[in-house]
């Protein structure tokens, strides 16, 4: 029996919840309604005009329903009387198969046919910057390396507490909080889990972050670069594949603590990692970060070049530990859904076709990709990912040829909008545009 979401109102003293879902740019939705009218929006869900959306769909179109997930109920912790809930997308009683929650559930199912589990964690930087987006909101913070500043981190004590305190009550298992590499930026890490529940977790926390740094009169960015001099939003993610209680991923014989299907599995991640930056670097915005010159603290910490290394931040996976793998290529813009999906996808590619990932480099690939010419390069710019996602034939198998179709539709417009006035170039300041359209990513 699924939770009735009326009764938890009661016991709970919820008075409203926010039925939500997350768009195809990763914009979250919502609408809020009243606890009295929660038993029926449980059953038949919240009605939306997709259009009105960043999904491909027209104005013609029928309503679609968001049916909410009772098992991804948060109730704020910042504000009891509300109850917040992930729902999936249904529209003439068929689920939406271009909206991202239900395109993360399609790969989790195709992995669970194997008995497969993915466990993920998510890393999610961000700026505290003023209002306007224009500077940064410590004016003290200068350093040149900022990396871990005690005194920039505790300056911004009562806020980043707040944050780590609501994710204690909601059981999430927060570990650490840090400043990190870029003045003004800043990570808190909790706990991996499901994919599903840490793509849940994943939109919550930036809503939640973005919402207490405005009741703390401040501005939180996920924007992938928006300062061109200094280090971006990096959204890392830390990978193993389960059987029930026991790590797949996991192999104490191995040098690097990896069993054959990770490898495999990490053969799958690199063979698809061009087309994939359309998923984990989705923004004009994202490709200021990759294959970036140097910032001021002397490393971009992203990627330019396709390698996997051990514990080793030049390359863009890293494995920091026995049993999973980190990967380091996505921003602070991509969808939480389509990360977790684009990875399972090219994972399952890597096992069905037992793709090996090729051995190990153990160089600082910042300085020495020049001795590797031949490793393959991620993409330069969003449309370069766009074409790479349009001929993947792994990809386009994994989604339909029709959910790519209207993914690349959508972004496509995006480009074209931003063309109108502004040429992408990586060396002149970040534009009005970009900052306009990617600030509240
Ligand atoms: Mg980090």
């Amino acid at each position: 029996m699924p939770k009735n979401l009326s009764k938890i109102a009661k016991t709970k003293k919820i008075k409203y919840f926010l039925i939500s879902f997350v768009d195809l740019f990763g914009v979250l939705r919502s609408k809020l309604v009243p606890a009295q009218a929660i038993g029926d929006m449980q059953k038949d869900g919240a009605g939306f005009a997709g259009f009105a959306t960043w999904l491909d769909m027209t104005p013609a179109d029928s309503d679609m329903f968001g049916v909410p997930d009772p098992d991804s109920l948060i109730q704020l912790p910042w504000n009891k009387e509300i109850g917040w809930l992930a729902s999936d997308l249904y529209m003439d009683g068929k689920p939406v198969k271009a909206s991202p929650r239900i395109m993360l559930k399609e790969q989790i199912k195709k992995l669970s046919q194997k008995k497969l589990q993915m466990k993920s964690g998510v890393e999610c930087e961000y700026f505290l910057i003023s209002e306007d987006g224009h500077s940064l909101a410590d004016k003290r913070d200068i350093q040149s390396k900022p990396c871990y500043d005690q005194s920039a981190l505790m300056r911004r004590y009562d806020l980043i507490k707040e944050i780590c305190d609501c994710m204690l009550e909601m059981g999430w298992k927060p570990y650490q909080n840090d400043h990190e590499d870029a003045n003004g930026q800043f990570e808190m890490n909790w706990d991996y889990t499901d994919s599903l529940i840490t793509a849940d977790r994943h939109v919550f926390f930036k809503f939640m972050v973005k919402s207490l740094a405005e009741k703390h009169g401040l501005r939180a960015t996920f924007m992938p670069k928006p300062f061109s001099n200094l280090t971006g939003n990096g959204c890392h993610a830390h990978v193993s594949v389960w059987n029930g209680k026991i790590n797949k991923f996991l192999d104490n014989k191995d040098q690097l603590g990896l069993s054959k299907l990770a490898y495999n599995f990490l053969g799958g991640i690199m063979n698809n990692t061009q087309a994939l930056s359309a998923f984990f670097n989705p923004t004009i915005n994202s490709y200021r970060r990759i294959n970036a010159p140097p910032t001021k603290s002397g490393a971009t910490w992203s990627p330019s070049s396709i390698s996997y290394t051990g514990n080793n931040r030049t390359h863009m996976i890293r494995i920091p530990d026995r049993g999973r793998f980190e990967l380091r290529l996505m921003d602070g813009s991509a969808n939480p859904y389509l990360i977790q999906a684009g990875i399972i996808a090219a994972g399952l590619e890597g096992i069905n076709k037992k793709l090996n990932p090729g051995k190990p480099l153990h160089c600082n690939m910042y300085e020495d990709y020049k001795k590797y010419p031949k490793l393959k390069k991620l993409p330069n710019d969003i449309n370069q990912a766009i074409n790479m996602l349009q001929n993947s034939k792994a990809l386009l198998k994994a989604f339909g040829t029709d959910v790519i179709k209207s993914y690349i539709k959508l972004k496509n417009s995006e480009i074209k909008n931003f063309k109108v006035r502004n040429v992408f170039n990586k060396r002149k300041p970040v534009s009005q545009w970009e900052k306009d359209n990617t600030l509240d990513c």
